[in-house]
Order: structure tokens, then sequence, then C-alpha cells
């Protein structure tokens, strides 16, 4: 990793002493610690004010024993978290995640960034995360149902619409946030529709929410093709994971004249030169549940590969889109002697720090995950609004908010990029542009 301004390699030294064993949690602190040198050169009122260390230590972590009964009666044991990271912009707002790999040093990078993804969406939320190390896949609905209550049991205490709004992430959906709602709401017996985000359509769920994060990836990657007088027209795609983020990217690539030729789940990747069927993947993910492989059951043509990597395949346009870490050093150098123009992270921190370093050495267009995937959470923010004010707005509209965010928050990172001197670079960019709020809120409400 490259070496830090001394103030802040001084921040970085604690947070590692302070943080033992979350690797994930420190590098995505020294991914946004690496952006600020022009920063504290610039403002030293901020390092005086501690405001850089304080944002590195999250307001309130909560951690709990989450016990549930399987469905052949026997006692399972998970252990839930909820890191409530900064509240400068307005209540904590973040996903929950449910997969096995789940810790404290996963919670804590992805409530990390979500503060500076959350402050470039120019939205009045706060950062938090969390989740558990449930495993929903081969679980029954009856098994997540039971699950979700018992997290709820816990968790209702420390969240509400004005604290904390959790949402869904990797492994939690629409079916989860279903259960979690039900059971907040028999727990505290009010109908608090904006304690929770990514709702039914019916019960205070907002058009477009279910889309968001992958359509928002792709109006960020036209914004920067825009830039540069080009457009998805004719371009090649990858796109990695089969979940949400990469379905609806998927979609909205094919909606402006891209072609998708590869998507992945854990198992392995399938490539269609004819362009991926987005209606079968929908069937078999969304739908079924199942695994990505049964795509060539279907479409005799495509090729399945339980070996390799997905960014072997050459494309235009790579959206990594499954989860952190999964594009290294070694794909990014693959990706990049075959030609790629443009990454965009739709999932969180997806690319290693030696990638996202090849990837700007190359030339190649960078846009981390804060950016491109904010969408999402921004939609959410629409949510919360439509539910204060008891409201529910059309798809068209809310999808005309939700691409006018995204132009907002490409805008952003620009202009704070040129303005710091370091033109182009997307990563920075984001970093200083969602830093900024942050810091001037904390140093404008104390010492707290
Ligand atoms: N989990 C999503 C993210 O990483 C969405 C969070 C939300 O809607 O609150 O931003």
């Amino acid at each position: 990793m490259a070496k830090l301004d001394e103030k802040l390699e001084a921040i970085y030294t604690e947070v590692l002493k302070r943080n033992p064993g979350e690797t994930e949690f420190h590098q995505a602190v020294h991914e946004v610690l690496d952006s600020l040198g022009p920063v504290v050169a610039k403002h030293p009122e901020y390092a005086d004010a501690a405001v850089i260390r304080r944002i590195c230590e999250p307001e309130r972590q909560i951690i709990f024993r989450v016990p549930w009964v399987d469905d052949q009666g026997n006692v399972q044991l998970n252990r839930g978290f909820r890191v409530e990271f900064n509240s400068a912009l307005g209540p904590y707002k973040g996903g929950l995640r449910f997969h096995p790999s789940v810790y404290l040093g996963i919670i804590k990078f992805l409530g990390f960034e979500q503060i500076f993804k959350n402050s470039l969406t120019g939205m009045p939320i706060g950062g938090g995360k969390g989740g558990s190390d449930f495993d929903p896949k081969g679980r029954s609905d009856g098994e997540v149902m039971r699950f979700c209550q018992s997290f709820m049991t816990e968790l209702y205490r420390h969240i509400g619409e004005h604290t904390d709004v959790p949402a869904g992430d990797i492994g939690v959906g629409g079916r989860e946030i279903g259960y979690l709602f039900g059971q907040y709401k028999r727990i505290t017996n009010r109908y608090e529709s904006g304690v929770l985000t990514g709702k039914g359509l019916t019960w205070g769920g907002s058009q477009v929410r279910t889309e968001a994060t992958g359509y928002g990836t792709v109006f960020f990657v036209e914004e920067a093709l825009k830039l540069r007088n080009e457009n998805f027209d004719g371009k090649r795609v990858v796109v990695s994971g089969a979940g949400n983020v990469a379905i609806y990217s998927v979609e909205k690539v094919n909606q402006l004249g891209g072609t998708v030729v590869a998507c992945s789940d854990s198992g392995g990747y399938i490539v269609d030169e004819a362009g991926i069927n987005l209606d079968l993947v929908k069937e078999i993910k969304e739908v079924r549940r199942a695994r990505i492989s049964e795509y060539v059951d279907k479409v005799p043509s495509a090729t399945y590969h339980n070996t390799g990597s997905i960014w072997d395949v050459p494309c235009d346009i790579a959206l990594p889109c499954a989860t952190q870490n999964e594009l290294n050093g070694r794909d990014a150098e693959e990706l990049i002697s075959n030609g790629v123009q443009v990454v965009a992270e739709g999932a969180n921190m997806p690319c290693t720090p030696k990638a996202v370093h090849a990837f700007s050495s190359a030339g190649v267009i960078f846009a981390p995950g804060k950016a491109v995937n904010a969408g999402g959470v921004a939609t959410s923010a629409l949510e919360m609004q439509q539910n204060a004010s008891r409201d529910s707005w059309s798809f068209a509209f809310t999808e005309q908010r939700l691409a006018e965010v995204m132009r907002g928050i490409h805008d952003r990172c620009v202009t704070t990029a040129d303005k710091y001197g370091v033109p182009g670079d997307y990563v920075s960019g984001a970093n200083i542009a969602g830093f900024i709020p942050v810091a001037d809120a904390m140093l404008a409400q104390g010492v707290i």
C-alpha cells in the first residue's frame, strides 16, 4: 500500500492498533486516508479537532446473540451486529448483510464506506451497517422468518425512523425486510414505515428501490462516458454476480444499448456471446434461488466455467457487482491487456488495492463503489421521504430522481478531483467530496 501523509499515517497506525485483525476495515480506512492528503494540507482545522480520528471510530457498536430453531427442532446460534458509525448528517443509514463471512471487520468496513457514500448522495443520512453470520442458502422460508424475528427481537431497541434505518444488502432482500418489519411492528405496536427501507410496494416501499443500485451503477457509467463523448451503444460489458445489483445493472445496460456477455455466482460464471438472457437469469436467481450453472441447460450455446475468473472474459466495461475483493491485481492486468476502458464498482470494495493501482496506472477509468453504487441508498432516502409524507411516487418520477442523484454524485466527484489537483481521479474525488460535508457537520456540532 502507498505511503500516507505523516499526520494521516499516525491516524492509520492508531486504527490498526485499536481494531486488530479487521483487515477489510483497515483496507477501507486506508483507501479514504490515502485521498485526504490535499484536504488536511488545505484545512488544518480538521486535524486540530481530531475529526478524522473521530470518523474512524464508530459512534456505537452493538453485538448480540441470535438464537433460533431450525426445521428439525434444533437450536441454532448466530451473531448479530449493528455498527452505528456516524450521525453527523442524519440518522444512521445502511443495509444488513446476512452471509457466513460476516464478522465485525466486514460490518465496520461497510459502515465506514457508508458514511462517505451517503454523504455523496447529498441527502440527510448518516452511516451505519449491520448483519449476521447467518447463511440463508438452503434455508426454508420458515427458518429465514424465525431467524429474522429473533434478530429483530434484539435490534428493535436500537433503531427507529429518526435514529437508525436499516435496509438490505447481500442475503437480505424483500423477503427478509418483510419479516424484520413485521416483527418490529409487533414488538413496538407502531406502524413506523420509515424504520426500514426496501419494503414491499403495497406497504410503504418505493418504486425503483429494487432496481436502484444496479440502475444507479449504469447511470454513473453513462455520465462518465458522456463526459468523454461516448455512450453504451455497442459496448461489451461483463457484470460479476447474479444478485440484485448485478441483475438490474444488466437490465439498464441492455436498455442503453450495451451487451452483457457474462455474469456469475459464487459457484462459477457463464458466458453468452449473444448477450445474457436476463429473464432466464431472473427466473433462476430471483424466483428459484438456484445456481447460475443452470443457464447453460436452457441456452446450450452459452458456456459455464467453474474454474478461472470471469475477468478473463474480454470486455470494454467491467462492472464488479458481487462482493469485496473479488477482483485482484492479476484480474486487473488481464482486463487491461484485453483492452478494458471503464471499471465501475457496483459492489462495495470489490477491487483490491493492487487492482485499483493497476487500473489507474494503465489510464483505465476507475470509479469506486461509494460513488457508483450509491443509487441504492439514495433511493432508500427517497423511500424515507415518501414515508414521511405518506406519499408514493410513480416509477418514472422515482427513476428520474435517481438519475438526477447519480448525475449529482458524478459531477461532485469530477469537480472535487479538479479542485484538489487530481483531475480524472474518481477515487480521490469521491473520498474528498464525501468527507468534507461530514467533517464540516462534525466541526459545527462540537466534540461529541
Ligand atoms: N446495502 C446498500 C449499500 O451498500 C443499501 C443500503 C440502504 O439502502 O440503506 O449501500
